[in-house]
Parts: structure tokens; sequence; C-alpha cells
């Protein structure tokens, strides 16, 4: 059994190492004036990549409800170097608010080069308790705006040979306890990116579509939420970001960040009761 157990992790590995020396190279100069749109900008792992893409140069558009913090974000994007740095404030629950982004950005930048769909509505971490109408409107936000936005911005992307940039979780991949809703938005993400992707690629369309999967990142909101609840391993916000931003800019079709989460989501189909019982041990939970 423990040799079994280390050739494969050793396979693991080895196939893990061969995938990273073939991926494309990443040219940050490649940055350099592109037009981008970035969602969920006003804190986390999408501010982040909003001074990521400054410091390359690019020209940002980035949007989420509160306006007072989108303009501090975005008056750090210009002192960070990016060529423009434009905010508009929109709530993704709205049903006109996703095209009345895109159409900024499109106006304002004169077309799109990234999509980077990143924003997630405040949701429970808890027991289900049945509230459907929560689920119901964080589907709004979380999963149908990012499907709006991404068929308004298509054509600009077509023309551009630009690029769809998803963030998901491995919560899209691997069901977990207390995240009902959040889990239920990324999967649905998964699998809608995940066949358009090949209905893209049928269509030899010039868009490329990335989709990153992210373990625990240590942003405000999430640490406010699993504090005390789990010892799970929480990774930089900023480097997850750049990760993302890579992905997207290299025309990967995924990403995983930690990169520990793939080898979860390749060995929980072949060991599921082991990763079942890792997942319902990983929580702190008194009935
Ligand atoms: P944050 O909670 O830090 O940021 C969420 C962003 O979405 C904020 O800018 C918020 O701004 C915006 N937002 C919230 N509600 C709305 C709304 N109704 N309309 C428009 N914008 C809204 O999230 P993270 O940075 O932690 O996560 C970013 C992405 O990474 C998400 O897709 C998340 O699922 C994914 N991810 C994160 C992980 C983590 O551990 N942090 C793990 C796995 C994936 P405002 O309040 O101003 O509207």
């Amino acid at each position: 059994m423990a040799t079994f157990v280390k050739i494969l992790i050793g396979s693991i590995l080895a196939a893990y190492l061969a995938m990273k020396w073939t991926a494309p190279s990443f040219h940050p100069e490649s940055l350099k004036g592109a037009r981008v749109l970035v969602t969920g900008a006003s804190s986390g792992i999408g501010e982040q990549m909003a001074y990521h893409y400054a410091r390359f140069g690019a020209q940002i558009v980035i949007t989420a409800r509160r306006e007072k913090v989108l303009q501090q974000v975005a008056e750090k994007c210009l002192s960070l170097g990016a060529q423009k740095a434009l905010y508009i404030p929109a709530d993704m629950a709205n049903e006109s608010d996703p095209d009345r982004v895109v159409d900024f950005a499109l106006e304002k930048l004169g077309g799109l080069d990234y999509l980077v769909l990143n924003h997630i509505g405040p949701t429970t971490f808890g027991m289900w308790e049945g509230d459907v109408e929560h689920t119901r409107w964080l589907m709004k936000v979380s999963f149908l705006s990012y499907i709006q936005m991404a068929w308004r911005a298509l054509p600009s992307l077509e023309q551009s040979k630009g690029s769809l940039v998803v963030v998901s979780s491995l919560l899209g991949k691997m069901p977990n306890p207390f995240t009902l809703p959040y889990s239920s938005t990324k999967f649905a993400l998964n699998g809608f990116f995940g066949s358009l992707y090949h209905e893209l690629a049928m269509k030899k369309s010039n868009v490329s579509i990335s989709i990153c999967t992210l373990g625990l990142i240590d942003t405000d909101s999430a640490m406010d939420k699993v504090r005390g609840v789990t010892n799970i391993p929480a990774y930089p916000a900023t480097e997850a970001a750049l990760n993302i931003i890579i992905t997207g800019a290299t025309r990967q079709l995924d990403l995983y960040y930690p990169w520990f989460t793939q080898v979860i989501t390749l060995i929980k189909d072949w060991f599921p009761s082991m990763i079942n019982y890792f997942i319902q041990n990983s929580y702190n939970y008194i009935p």
C-alpha cells in the first residue's frame, strides 16, 4: 500500500511538473495598453487584479457597488502606472447593470481585450436553512450576470482576439458543507463556461476562455467567514490575482491556485470516501 501511495504521489508530481514546463510563457509587455474590465474590484482579489493590471500599464475599467471605494482603487491604479483607470458603480442584482457596465467599458476604452468576471454577492456561511430566495438572488448576482456580461462583450472580444476570464472556486468542483448557495453558483459557472469553451473552439472563435479554480484565499470577506471554523490554509490574494492575470494573458483554459487544488480535484473521484472524510473533518461543527 505504501509503495502504491508513493508511486501515485510521484506520478501526480511528475504530471504536474510536465504541465508547468509546457505552459506558454507570459510576456508582461503584452498587457501594456490592454483594455481590461474587472468586476468585483473594490476589494479582495478583484482589487489586487486591478493593481497588477495597472503595474503592467493596462487601461482599466473597474466595477462593484461602492462608488467611493472604486474611486480610491482607480486613483491608486493611476499612481501605479495604469494608462487609464475608470470606474462604474453597479449592482449585478439589477437586470440592466451587467449590460450597462460592458457598454461603458466598450465606449470608454473603444473595445475590450480582457473581460475578467470576478464579483460575488455576499452570502451566508453555515448549515443550509432552506433559504431559496437568497439562493435565487445569488444565482442572479454571481452567475446570471456573468453570462449576460460575457454575451454582451463577445463581439468586441472576437474582434480583438481577446480573453474571457472567469474566477471560480474549488467549491465549484467539489461539494462542501456551509456554502450551498455559493457552491451552486460556482458549479453553474464551471458548467456554462466549460461548455462555452467547446462552442467557441468549434466555431473557431478568436476568444479564449480561462476558468480559474481557487482554494481558500486570504481576503477579508473569506477570512471573516472561516475564522474559528476551519484550519484550512489561506493563500495570498495578490498572488492569486497575478496567477489569474497570467492565465488569461497566456490564454490557458485552466488555473488551479494553489497548485494542490488540482490534485484534490483529481483524487476526489478516485478516493471519494477519503475526501469526504477529510471535508467533513475540516470544519469545527458540533450538532
Ligand atoms: P470579496 O468579497 O473580497 O469581493 C467581492 C467583490 O464583489 C467586491 O468588490 C464587492 O464590492 C463586489 N460585489 C458584491 N456584491 C455585488 C453586487 N451585488 N454587484 C456588484 N458587485 C458586487 O471576494 P474575494 O476577493 O474573496 O473573491 C473574489 C473571487 O474569487 C470570487 O469570484 C470568489 O468566488 C473567488 N474565490 C475566492 C476565494 C477566497 O477564499 N477568497 C476562494 C475561491 C474563489 P461591493 O461590495 O463594493 O459591491
